[in-house]
């Protein structure tokens, strides 16, 4: 029987990496944090130096307790695996709008993950970081929709990055500057608050028109992203 690997620390580390510096305030070091943050969203940003230049790359994630899987082609020079990466997942909450510019700022949650990926070259655990990955954007898919077959396996590099080295920043509430000396200059102050929310499926023009929206799908319209 394959042994479970141990459950990683509630409390995320501090390395020369993560630690903050700036906004410290703003920091979290609680892992559920970083789980909700994660879970919230599916669309990360990669960094990666690649021929000695710095590259971010939008890309979508799924995750299970231990590590974040990121998924593309096997000809994707980011997707190589062995090499350091950083990747971000950002919500933005809300402008935060300020009596004084200076103070202006952003209601947010982020997450950085810090990490040498690799390569996952094991057919069964490709299939479940796919599977993973799948899911994380849409539960339900992976039983609905035609599984990859051998051909579209090989073209898919899939990396697992560990999830022990993240930090976490959160920033909630209101202006910092309403109990200093600007609050005195009647100017309106506050959070301008943004949400996104899924909208109903479009269906593909070509469907014919018995085939429903199915309902892990249609479930979703009017439920908030982020
Ligand atoms: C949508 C959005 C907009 C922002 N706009 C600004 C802005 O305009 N100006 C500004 O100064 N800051 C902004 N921030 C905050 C910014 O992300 C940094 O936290 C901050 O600038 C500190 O940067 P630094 O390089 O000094 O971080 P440091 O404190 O030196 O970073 C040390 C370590 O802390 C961690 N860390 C840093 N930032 C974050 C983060 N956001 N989330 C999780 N871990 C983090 C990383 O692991 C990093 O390696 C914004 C954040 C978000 C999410």
């Amino acid at each position: 029987m394959k042994q479970q690997p141990s459950p990683l620390p509630d409390t995320l580390p501090q390395t020369d990496l993560t630690r903050h510096r700036r906004l410290r305030d703003q920091g979290s070091l609680r892992r559920a944090d970083l789980d909700a943050i994660l879970d919230a969203g599916f669309v990360c940003h990669l960094g990666v130096v690649v021929d000695g230049r710095p590259l971010v790359v939008p890309t979508v994630y799924g995750r299970d307790e231990r590590q974040l899987y990121l998924h593309g082609s096997v000809a994707s020079r980011s997707l190589e695996g062995g090499t350091p990466v950083c990747v971000t997942v950002t919500h933005v909450d809300g402008l935060v709008l300020a009596r004084s510019v200076f103070e202006h700022g952003v209601n947010y949650r982020s997450a950085v993950i810090h990490g040498i990926p690799r390569q996952v070259t094991d057919p069964e655990e490709k299939l479940a970081g796919l599977r993973l990955l799948t899911e994380h954007a849409t539960p339900g898919q992976w039983s609905y929709a035609r599984r990859p077959n051998r051909k579209e396996l090989a073209a898919t590099a899939l990396l697992a990055l560990s999830l022990e080295e993240a930090s976490v920043k959160i920033r909630t509430g209101a202006p910092d500057d309403g109990d200093g000396p600007d609050a005195e200059l009647g100017l309106w102050a506050g959070v301008l608050p943004l949400t996104s929310a899924w909208g109903a499926a479009v269906p593909d023009p070509r469907l014919p028109p018995d085939i429903a929206v199915p309902e892990h799908i249609a479930r979703r319209e009017g439920t908030r992203h982020g």
